[in-house]
């Protein structure tokens, strides 16, 4: 062999083994990269996502999909009319200023100087984003560094565990913890313990992250809770993002709080929102944060350079969404409002379909998610081994042989926590009545058998 055949042999072999070490999906046969090239360190580990692994389901139309938390229901027909005529109008078809489209941040400024209770700088008070991914991901690469501690409550909704370590930081995460011996279960039985709380703080806690209402169990935190909350946050002098995305799907006798509004709080705290929750047009993908200028101008910063700026039809019809709606604030007309009340009915129906199957539904106070206990089912997975958590092979074998789709409840937790929460899985109600009722027949069905 000469040289020449030699150095092509030592490249093929070396293509081969480095087309080994790649995952199937990035790399084509022809790949010609070094291992070293297939990632960065700052997404090692993070390749898993529930979304990715169970939504897939969604496009088969013989399974009843009460797993990813999207609407069935229309959206108002007003948003949908507003989007038509903007995309008629030619200017609006281009590029809008960068932080949100103007009549955009002017709604919002509006809506929300209402609910805060403060007047809010449209322009220098909020950015608007794609979607509350996209405001939850500005925030933590503006504002938290390496070396850093962020502190999450467990469930979390998944992804901020990996946005908190692309950033650098290390999550550092307390679980909700159940009241003992409760019988009807709701989101208000899961409680902070505010000495296990106060230990997670140190100097090294840069932030804190709250979702209320809560993804997956639904509970809002109290005007106390919040309170214990913000103390620890000012006490140690750390910030708080508050993703409130469900903030105005709150059931009756329950309130939502804005964690920003209690005294002290509005100069450390990000707030989360997203048109997809408020108008229930999740493939809008818009969101917002909202926050003092001295915070929110980083969050410009990483907007900038990264996305630069937002579809600005869809930030037209959001900005007539809400102005339309600030009128009606305070009236049952108001889809504020009306939607969380058409909501109550499909959550209360949904928890019924539960506890006729045997199952202990937990009743959530706010959002569109139910949790369910299915120990009672006594499903036996043994022949699924057991290299995962109880919850994914349930909702797998769930899936694949009643055609039920719902989410893992681990999927929302840490290591440590899985083994305190793979009896519930999570349904999503934010569905057509018959949709829900399809749900309710495969699970009459089920436990008869
Ligand atoms: N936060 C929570 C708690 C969520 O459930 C979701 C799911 N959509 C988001 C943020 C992201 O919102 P968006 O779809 O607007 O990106
Ligand atoms: N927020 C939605 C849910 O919790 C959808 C999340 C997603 O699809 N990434 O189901």
């Amino acid at each position: 062999m000469n040289v020449t055949q030699q150095v092509l042999k030592s490249i093929k072999s070396a293509r081969r083994s480095v087309y080994i070490n790649c995952t199937r999906r990035f790399c084509a046969s022809q790949c010609t990269m070094t291992s070293r090239h297939t990632h960065s360190k700052r997404i090692e580990g993070l390749d898993k996502n529930v979304w990715v692994a169970f939504t897939s389901v969604a496009a088969d139309p013989s399974i009843v999909n009460l797993g990813q938390g999207y609407p069935d229901i229309p959206p108002p027909s007003y948003v949908k009319e507003a989007l038509a005529k903007a995309a008629s109008v030619d200017k609006i078809n281009q590029y809008t200023r960068g932080f949100g489209h103007p009549s955009l941040v002017k709604a919002l400024a509006q809506v929300y100087g209402k609910v805060y209770g403060r007047p809010i700088d449209p322009f220098k008070d909020i950015l608007v984003t794609v979607g509350g991914y996209g405001s939850l991901f500005s925030t933590m690469q503006a504002l938290v560094e390496e070396g850093d501690e962020v502190i999450i409550i467990e469930p979390f909704f998944d992804c901020y565990v990996p946005m908190v370590r692309m950033a650098g930081a290390k999550p550092v995460l307390i679980p909700l913890r159940l009241k003992p011996g409760k019988k009807t279960i709701t989101s208000a039985d899961w409680f902070l313990d505010p000495e296990e709380l106060s230990s997670k703080f140190n100097s090294k806690t840069k932030a804190i992250i709250i979702n209320t209402p809560n993804n997956p169990i639904g509970k809002i935190f109290s005007r106390d809770e919040l309170q214990m909350i913000a103390d620890l946050c000012i006490k140690h002098d750390t910030l708080c993002f508050s993703d409130e995305v469900y903030e105005w799907l709150i059931y009756r006798g329950n309130q939502h709080i804005k964690i920003a509004t209690l005294p002290g709080m509005w100069d450390r705290t990000i707030t989360i929102g997203s048109a997809g929750k408020t108008f229930s047009v999740t493939g809008w993908k818009l969101g917002w944060s909202i926050g003092p200028e001295h915070l929110m101008k980083h969050l410009q910063t990483v907007m900038q350079n990264t996305l630069y700026t937002c579809a600005t039809p869809l930030q037209e019809a959001v900005a007539q969404g809400l102005n339309l709606n600030y009128d009606l604030m305070g009236q049952p007309e108001c889809y504020f409002t009306s939607l969380a009340e058409e909501l109550q009915g499909k959550r209360d129906r949904m928890a019924t379909i539960m506890q006729e199957a045997g199952m202990t539904p937990v009743i959530p106070e706010g959002g569109y998610f139910m949790l369910v206990d299915v120990t009672s089912l006594n499903q036996d997975l043994s022949h699924m081994g057991d290299d995962e958590a109880y919850d994914y092979k349930f909702v797998k074998w769930m899936i694949k042989e009643k055609k039920l789709a719902a989410i893992p409840v681990t999927a929302f937790v840490g290591d440590e926590s899985k083994k305190d929460f793979e009896k519930y899985i999570r349904f999503c109600f934010i569905k057509q009545d018959e949709t829900i009722e399809a749900a309710g027949n495969i699970l009459k069905n089920w436990t008869k058998g």
